[in-house]
């Protein structure tokens, strides 16, 4: 091993190689075989490293960066019990990116399977949305000899990988790597097909033997508060995909909401020359369900933070110029397994405020409800255990099926 590779080594021999595995078993939604590979990168093995990965996904140049690890893999790594846990995102990224270097590719990985399974099957798929879990079920699907063709809305693909996180967090060139690997499996695409707009799943269901949806859902979700719909107001995801910001160049930002889209907008707008950028988040820090990283970066980046607040209102003539705030104090309650934050009376104040963005969650985009198929109250696509949805020859998977964003990218 090389010098610059020396940080990994250390990393990779801090396992413990536990015969139980609870990164893998209980951390990891993948099943990744996790003390396997990193024992590969102990040797030096990297392609035998990538080939353990490869098993179970076909993303790890980027979960090896955006996974939220504190809560998953490394979360459960035994190490972390009394120090810090195995650094498990660096060393799966550090094996992507090697196998790039050495030009080791997925396809002379997968080479024999699809030849072997070719012969057996004449199935066509076809997968619409070119995002994470699209072109995850595109891979494995290729891999098992069927024919897939994803229909992309965009002229490019990597969905929310490549609008909706920004570059400090994954470089694009991950993503454009990690496209590649995958279309080089004989994927064909169809750019600037957009479910809805351009055709519909009528148009092209009888084409195929089945359908997979993987469209996403990047609607911001609203509060329901007054002032709202003032202008000034935007959706937080609306922002990172479009990129249709204002001009933040002296003015103040509140981001409310606490999860990594609030921290992503947060540093955004920080960067685009905010003066002050505050997240305003209801509970309190321990509660945030950001990636603790997420949080400390943007406290370096001098983000302020106001927890235990909750929005009573957004004030403004024509456009945002203040917003209400009320102080919480937090509740155990037996129904709910974190705390609930409940508005103490008479602690309202104001906050003067130029922009407010609404970056709570996000779900389904509207023309979902014109698909025939069954929604949950939250207007997610009802799946059975195998991600098939109510039309029996429709399957759907990611956020748009309410799998939780960034929970697990090659699901
Ligand atoms: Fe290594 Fe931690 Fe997994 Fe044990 S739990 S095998 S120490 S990564």
């Amino acid at each position: 091993m090389n010098k610059e590779n020396d940080g990994i080594l250390e990393k990779a021999n801090y396992c413990l190689n536990c015969k139980v595995k609870p990164c893998s078993k209980k951390g990891c939604p993948l099943g990744n075989d996790i003390p396997q590979f990193i024992s590969q990168v102990k040797e030096g093995n990297y392609l035998e490293a990538y080939k353990t990965l490869s098993k179970t996904t076909v993303l790890p140049g980027i979960c090896g960066r955006i996974c939220p690890h504190e809560k998953q893999c490394q979360g459960s790594c035994v190490r972390g019990i009394k120090q810090e846990p195995v650094q498990i995102g660096d060393i799966e990224a550090f094996v992507f990116d090697k196998a790039m270097e050495q030009k080791n590719s997925l396809y002379d990985i997968y080479k024999t399977e699809i030849e072997r399974n070719k012969n057996n099957n004449n199935k066509k798929v076809a997968v619409i949305g070119g995002g994470p879990s699209g072109l995850t079920c595109a891979a494995f699907l290729a891999k098992n000899g069927i024919n897939v063709t994803i229909y992309e809305r965009y002229n490019f693909l990597g969905g929310l990988l490549v609008y909706g996180i920004p570059d400090f967090r994954l470089p694009k060139e991950k993503v454009k790597q990690t496209v590649d690997e995958i279309l080089n499996l004989g994927i064909k695409v169809k750019y600037n097909m957009e479910l809805g707009k351009n055709f519909k799943l009528d148009d092209i269901i009888d084409e195929y033997d089945a359908i997979f949806l993987g469209i996403g859902a990047n609607k911001s979700t609203k509060m329901g508060v007054e002032g709202e719909d003032l202008p000034g107001v935007y959706g937080g995801n609306e922002l990172l995909e479009y990129k249709s910001h204002p001009g933040y160049e002296g003015k103040t930002v509140a981001v409310i909401g606490g999860g990594n889209v609030a921290m992503d907008c947060a540093r955004t707008i920080k960067r685009l020359g905010a003066k002050e950028v505050k997240i305003i988040y209801r509970r309190a820090r321990e509660q945030m369900p950001a990636e603790n990283k997420e949080i400390e970066d943007a406290k370096k980046e001098k983000i302020e933070f106001l927890f235990q607040n909750n929005i009573v209102k957004i004030i403004g003539d024509k456009k945002v110029e203040k917003l209400e705030l009320i102080k919480t104090k937090l509740v155990e309650k037996e129904t709910d397994p974190r705390p609930v934050p409940v508005n103490v009376e008479g602690s309202n104040y104001i906050i003067d405020v130029d922009y407010v963005i609404m970056a709570l969650g996000s779900k389904p985009e509207d023309y979902v409800k014109d698909l025939n198929l069954n929604l949950n109250k939250w207007g997610n696509i009802e799946v059975n255990e195998n991600y098939q949805t109510s039309n029996p020859k429709i399957f759907a998977a990611g956020d748009v099926a309410g799998q939780k964003r960034n929970s697990c990218l090659g699901s």
